[in-house]
């Protein structure tokens, strides 16, 4: 039996927003489901309505089998860690992590109990006299989830927990959560816009545009095979380049350089004939040969790769990653190529729909 049921669920804000739309979605217990997507495409919106801080305006979610869409917060045995984790800064660390409890007027020795446990989990033991202020933004971060864990609830749901922090603390966090999610074997549910936090925490991406759900799967389908052009471009750093063209007799034609299909490519596009399509390619996956004359722009040295940045045909922007220590300069001219297996076409996006990937 699935942990969380999400069945049908659309947002409508008072006003009409609607912020979400039929969302579907099984979370298996003990699942780490992260849901990505940029600013207001209702990963927040979502992650709410679980917790029951916002209403569901249509569809269900069951959570442990139980029908929860209408049940207030307290009854759905859920916690959520914000990214404000807000603690209180006149209370100690002990009193922060056990405030839900001694609310609940739970007995003293079972909060020292679990309390003591959770911060064995999270390294916190010296820190439970001190107060927020004297802890590091990590520490921090780690109390609010220590507020969570001893409420030991069915579901933990975080919303933004670690943009507070600089991209250092950010990774060494995302590993503690990691860490933490083996250690509790709980079910959980995070939000982020960031997508290197998706592709490295999640079992399963739940990928959203504009309240849509793009594409569901673990990081390694999204990345090898985006369901359209809005996942293929929000996956992956630098983004997929994308080059708009048709399927012409054998050949890929843009505007800017023809590019002959082997057979797989060829077979892949078939029903394309004439069509408009577009080629995607990571910037991982161009080679220096072939049949398109770069004008490099740019040279990015990040020690084991180098980004190169350049143009073709003097408009059309584009992103190569080769694996060693490149020393371009601005001015230099090469060619590349697409490595066959792994370039990707889409169906040509219409207005606001994302183009489907062929396949
Ligand atoms: P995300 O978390 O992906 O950034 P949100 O779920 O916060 O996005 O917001 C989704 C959409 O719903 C946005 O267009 C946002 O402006 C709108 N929205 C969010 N909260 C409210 C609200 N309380 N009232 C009206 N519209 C809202």
């Amino acid at each position: 039996m699935p942990d969380v049921n999400l069945q049908h669920i659309d947002k409508i804000y008072d006003g009409g927003v609607q912020a979400v739309y039929d969302f579907n979605l099984d979370v298996a217990d003990g699942e780490f489901i992260v849901l990505v997507g940029p600013s207001g495409c209702g990963k927040s919106t979502t992650l709410r309505m679980v917790a029951g801080l916002e209403d569901i305006t249509n569809g269900k979610l069951i959570i442990d089998g139980k029908d929860c869409t209408r049940l207030p917060p307290k009854d759905r045995d859920i916690a959520m860690v914000f990214q404000n984790y807000a603690l209180y800064g006149h209370m100690t660390i002990y009193e922060n992590m056990a405030f839900s409890l001694t609310l609940r007027k739970e007995n003293k020795e079972v909060i020292h109990r679990k309390v003591m446990a959770a911060a064995e989990i999270l390294d916190l033991k010296s820190q439970l006299n001190k107060k927020p202020k004297q802890l590091s933004g990590g520490q921090r971060q780690r109390v609010a989830m220590g507020r969570a864990i001893v409420r030991n609830p069915k579901v933990f749901l975080f919303d933004e927990p670690l943009s507070n922090l600089d991209a250092k603390l950010r990774g060494s966090m995302r590993r503690e959560i990691l860490l933490l999610h083996k250690k509790l074997n709980a079910t959980m549910m995070y939000v982020t816009h960031d997508q290197t936090e998706a592709l490295t925490l999640a079992d399963r991406i739940v990928c959203m545009s504009m309240g849509h759900v793009q594409q569901i799967g673990k990081p390694i389908e999204l990345y090898e095979r985006p369901a359209n052009t809005f996942v293929a471009t929000f996956i992956g750093l630098p983004p997929m380049n994308m080059f708009e063209g048709k399927v012409e007799k054998g050949d890929f034609k843009c505007e800017l350089f023809n590019y002959p299909l082997n057979e797989k490519q060829k077979e892949i596009l078939k029903d394309y004939e004439g069509k408009e399509v577009v080629l995607g390619v990571r910037p991982e996956n161009i080679v220096r040969e072939g049949p398109v004359k770069l004008a490099i722009t740019n040279n990015e040295n990040l020690g084991m790769n180098t980004l190169v940045h350049g143009k073709i045909g003097g408009t059309k922007i584009v992103v190569c990653k080769f694996a060693e220590w490149c020393n371009y300069v601005e001015g230099d001219e090469i060619n590349i190529g697409f490595d066959p297996a792994m370039t990707h076409f889409f169906e040509k996006p219409e207005g606001d729909m994302p183009g489907k990937a062929i396949r």
